[in-house]
């Protein structure tokens, strides 16, 4: 199975990881003159577009809105292949890149772009009773948890006092608001007419910060605004406050609060891909590995590392965001200089080009600030951002879904896939079954299991 390095007498271009940057790469890499093979070998077989992820655990979209068959995007790239498969380590010496089917695949040239995973920072019970919000799978499971409490609710409203009801999301910045604002307009817009004889009052969110403010890398007025947002529309934002630990059925508070809850969102922080901790290199805080200017690893210039799991400098001495623009653009700046080397020119620093932050608060509301000082709040920000995520949805079927979707709920309120799937983890077929699921009145109790 291992990929012949040279055949066709090319250059054989190995990218690990089909996300915004591994994409960005092959499909730069499809144009770069003299022509190179390549190879992308991604876990999945879907592109996950992960900006939209909230809307699919809050039944908004539909799986298939948000995720693109890799096979389908890269089909149109000249000399591109695709492998389905997990990449366990890379042996540099031997310039070949191990995956967890046993495959060995040689390469001339490697990008790695495995982005990065959900951090817990080791705070007791995290791990175990969290709801992350990073993958597909992540997303599914949350939204039948929540649908399912709620049913749970209806059939035994005593079990809202043991915090069925509650939400709490940790973490403050634009995945934790965009999280706490849709929850919230689930609840009081659409569930509130599902479950006529639930008191929906009763179901609320709260949203954790450690620090004194929301949205972290945005002017204190868009902070404010999101908090105002927040707040008036029924998220109790408690700022300044910081987790403690948690166990399935409470949250404890640094200063002693316990907040009974059977859902805690995670979307508090971020790690580098753990295929980082194997490969013997540099790495920052956070895991990512640590690049020169032209994106390769010390001493290899072969390997070039981009998107969440590098650590690229932003020019004031601070690693760049592990967001997607970061990620694209330090893609196509990889694959060019695999260009520079092949033509014999020589390669170049990468130098980010600011495009601007956004987030959304919820409903008509959301912050732009874009590189030239200007802006944005309410309405008017929140079609930036509608335009802006729809642009960058993989294929013109999915994006024209989501717009009917959004089309729909904003004219209705409703969000029609709020549907109860198990979701169990992918196994392979040679490997020993799971357990079964835990029965419904098991997953009351709370130990989080596969079924929602
Ligand atoms: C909930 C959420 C909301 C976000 N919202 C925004 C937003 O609004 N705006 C924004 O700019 N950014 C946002 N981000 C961040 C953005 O999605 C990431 O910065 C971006 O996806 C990074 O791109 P990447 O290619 O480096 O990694 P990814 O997109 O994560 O891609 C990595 C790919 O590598 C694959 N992979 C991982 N390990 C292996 C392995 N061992 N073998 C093979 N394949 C592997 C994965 O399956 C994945 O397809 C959000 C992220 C999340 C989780």
């Amino acid at each position: 199975m291992a990929g012949a390095r040279k055949r066709d007498g090319l250059p054989h271009v190995v990218v690990v990881g089909g996300g915004f940057a591994g994409l960005a790469a092959v499909k730069t890499l499809s144009k770069v003159k003299p022509p190179v093979r390549v190879t992308l070998l991604e876990q999945h077989n879907y592109h996950l577009f992960q900006p939209l992820l909230y809307q699919l655990a809050t039944g908004l979209v539909q799986p298939a809105d948000i995720a693109h068959p890799v096979r389908g995007i890269v089909r149109r790239y000249r000399r591109t292949s695709v492998r389905m498969a997990t990449v366990s380590g890379v042996d540099l010496d031997a310039r070949e890149v191990l995956t967890d089917e046993g495959g060995r695949f040689g390469y001339d040239y490697l990008i790695l772009a495995a982005g990065a995973t959900t951090a817990t920072f080791g705070i007791p019970g995290v791990a175990e009773h969290s709801f992350p919000l990073k993958t597909m799978p992540d997303a599914l499971r949350l939204r039948a948890h929540l649908l399912r409490q709620f049913e749970l609710a209806e059939n035994d409203p005593s079990v809202i006092d043991q915090g069925a009801l509650t939400v709490v999301v940790v973490g403050g910045g634009p995945t934790g608001v965009e999280m706490a604002g849709a929850l919230h307009e689930l609840f009081k817009h659409v569930l509130v007419h599902d479950f006529p004889d639930l008191d929906i009052n009763q179901a609320k969110v709260v949203l954790l910060e450690a620090t004194d403010h929301l949205l972290a890398p945005f002017h204190p007025s868009s902070r404010k605004h999101a908090l105002e947002i927040l707040a008036k529309r029924g998220v109790e934002v408690r700022l300044g406050q910081a987790l403690e630990r948690a166990t399935p059925d409470e949250v404890k508070l640094k200063d002693g609060t316990v907040i009974p809850t059977r859902t805690l969102v995670w979307g508090a922080g971020v790690r580098a891909n753990p295929l980082a901790d194997v490969l013997g290199l540099e790495q920052t805080r956070g895991g990512r590995i640590v690049v020169g200017d032209d994106l390769s690893v010390g001493g290899r210039p072969e390997v070039l590392v981009v998107g969440d799991l590098a650590g690229a400098g932003d020019g004031k001495g601070g690693l760049l965001p592990q967001v997607a623009q970061p990620a694209i653009q330090e893609a196509k700046h990889a694959a060019l200089q695999i260009q520079h080397t092949l033509d014999g020119t020589p390669r170049e620093g990468f130098t980010y080009k600011d495009r601007g932050i956004m987030a959304t608060i919820g409903r008509n509301a959301a912050v732009t600030e874009l590189p030239s000082g200007a802006r944005f709040k309410g309405v008017l920000a929140w079609y930036m951002w509608l335009v802006l995520h729809l642009a960058y949805i993989v294929g013109f079927r999915s994006r024209v879904s989501v717009l009917v979707n959004w089309i729909w709920s904003y004219l209705t309120y409703d969000r029609h896939a709020r549907i109860i799937v198990a979701v169990e983890p992918s196994r392979r077929p040679d490997t020993p079954a799971q357990p079964p699921p835990a029965a419904p009145s098991e997953a009351v109790s709370g130990d989080r299991p596969v079924v929602g």
